[in-house]
């Protein structure tokens, strides 16, 4: 462990890089268009792409290098709407890409591909492939020697269907890769305000003394979406929320939230913290949770409409309540929701506070209290609910204004955060693992979610229904209400 420990700060510190070949396997697919090459375009406009920066496309499809440079142009002027007005840097960019056919299950192109690479550059291979891929990739990046011991491997989500087909992937990744060189991309971790959490907590010294059970009541973490499942209705029927979302992007937001001050802000140790967190977590009772399917509204189907399966019982909403079973937040629960089709897309961390011990003022019940507010999106910044005095005549009447920081009007056009993907991939680039998936994390998240899915299939539970646009089933509502405690509306 030790060993291990020191291999990761040994090789993930940030160095910078003047040459790199980036390999994108799925190179003309959904997410490489509309992510992953504009994110890089953008980080090309602002001058952080080195010289020597070169990124190849790969996929089965027999293109030219000059039809994918097409592709790309097309997808950037869909997903990257400042290189319209760009056109030489556009034309700049796509000098720096290149494609080379690989059949990833097969033995084609590989040889080019390793005839292609430059010596002595850091090298990254990004898997943005389906997971039955990552392991038949990573062996003939071994075989073919294109792998070096410095090599980087990016892999997307899904990470395992469950604890099994985590461990699985694991192992197989693990076979040609050692873990510091393993980048499992969570793109809540590339958000600016899930950074900001930590720069909040952890170098300011006005919050982290409140921050446990006995300043905060509880925390609720809400990633809410308007949108439904048309058009990815056949992947989505076989994962649902607990799979989608909660066992991933919940969790590394409630492990951010919850975890111990790490001794340095460097990859083994924020991770070790947010591991200890999951660790940490009770099994969840099914009175603390809910599922729901969202029904037909305005001019879409309902769920099951939009996934193709009359008989799904798979959840497009999840609510739970979640205690993590330590010193700091004995007493203190975590809500946790997420869903589609409800009435906004929304997504923040929500930090309630006590009441202070002893109220010196009248109807200090009917305020709703101290909250700090951490909003990812839309507008990312921090609200902080604060009690003051209302202004003017007529006694000491309270009432409650929020410190408002988005970002973009606090910092200005300085605050233009970088889309999370291309953060992630410099990161990658650098060698920074510290916003990344470590293997013990995801298995552990797993560990904590598989009860909570076999339960309800062990059950046959249905989900209960919810109207599109809004907040939720009821059950939802009555999980906080039964404790005294309500959500905060979605779009207030
Ligand atoms: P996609 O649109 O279906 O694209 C798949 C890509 O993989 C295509 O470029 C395809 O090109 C290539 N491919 C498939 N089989 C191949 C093979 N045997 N050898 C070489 N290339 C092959 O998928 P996607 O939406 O981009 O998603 C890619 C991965 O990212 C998936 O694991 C997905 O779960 C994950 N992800 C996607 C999103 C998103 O927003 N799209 C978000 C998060 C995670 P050819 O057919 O030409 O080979």
């Amino acid at each position: 462990m030790l060993q291990n420990r020191t291999d990761e700060f040994m090789t993930s510190r940030v160095i910078p890089v003047s040459s790199f070949d980036l390999v994108i396997f799925g190179a003309t697919g959904d997410l490489a268009r509309r992510k992953i090459l504009p994110g890089l375009f953008h980080r090309f406009t602002v001058g952080q792409m080195p010289e020597g920066g070169r990124i190849i496309g790969s996929a089965r499809s027999e293109l030219s290098v000059d039809e994918y440079r097409q592709t790309i142009r097309d997808a950037l002027s869909e997903f990257a709407p400042e290189a319209a007005n760009k056109p030489q840097q556009v034309r700049e960019f796509l000098d720096r890409l290149d494609y080379i056919s690989v059949d990833a299950a097969g033995e084609t192109g590989w040889d080019t591909l390793a005839a292609a690479l430059r010596p002595d550059v850091v090298r990254a291979f990004y898997l943005s492939v389906g997971p039955s891929l990552f392991g038949p990739i990573s062996r003939q990046l071994r075989n073919h020697g294109i792998a070096a011991k410095d090599s980087r491997v990016v892999v997307e989500k899904p990470f395992g269907h469950d604890l099994q087909t985590a461990r699985a992937l694991n192992a197989e990744l693990r076979e040609c890769f050692e873990e510091h060189q393993i980048y499992r991309i969570d793109h809540y971790l590339g958000k600016e305000t899930v950074q900001n959490l930590m720069a909040l907590r952890f170098a300011n010294a006005l919050f982290e003394p409140l921050w446990n059970s006995q300043h905060i009541d509880h925390v609720q973490i809400t990633v809410a979406e308007n949108l439904g499942v048309a058009g990815r209705g056949e992947y989505y029927d076989e994962s649902g929320a607990m799979r989608d979302m909660v066992q991933n992007h919940l969790m590394q937001l409630l492990c951010l939230t919850a975890m111990e001050p790490p001794s340095r802000f460097e990859p083994g140790s924020v991770r070790d913290e947010k591991l200890k967190v999951i660790r940490a977590l009770d099994p969840v009772s099914s009175s603390d949770l809910v599922r729901g399917q969202y029904r037909a509204g305005g001019d879409q189907g309902s769920y099951v409409d939009q996934a193709g399966n009359p008989d799904s019982s798979t959840e497009s909403f999840v609510a739970m309540k979640v205690h993590v079973s330590n010193w700091r937040w004995a007493g203190t629960p975590f809500y946790l929701r997420t869903g589609k089709r409800l009435r906004e897309r929304l997504s923040e961390i929500a930090i309630i506070f006590r009441d202070p011990p002893h109220s010196i003022f009248p109807k200090m019940q009917s305020r709703r209290g101290n909250a700090l507010i951490i909003r990812l999106q839309p507008d990312e910044g921090i609200t902080l609910r604060m009690t003051i005095k209302d202004p003017g005549p007529g006694g000491m009447r309270l009432t409650e204004v929020p410190l408002d920081m988005t970002f973009a009007e606090a910092l200005g056009e300085g605050a233009k955060s970088p889309d999370a993907y291309e953060r992630l991939i410099m990161d990658v680039i650098r060698g920074d693992q510290t916003l990344f998936m470590r293997g013990d994390e995801v298995e552990a998240a797993w560990e904590w979610a598989d009860p909570i899915i076999t339960g309800w299939e062990e059950q046959r539970q249905k989900p209960s229904r919810y109207d599109a646009g809004s907040s939720g089933p009821e059950d939802a509502l009555m999980l906080m209400h039964r404790d005294g405690r309500r959500w905060r509306e979605i779009g207030d």
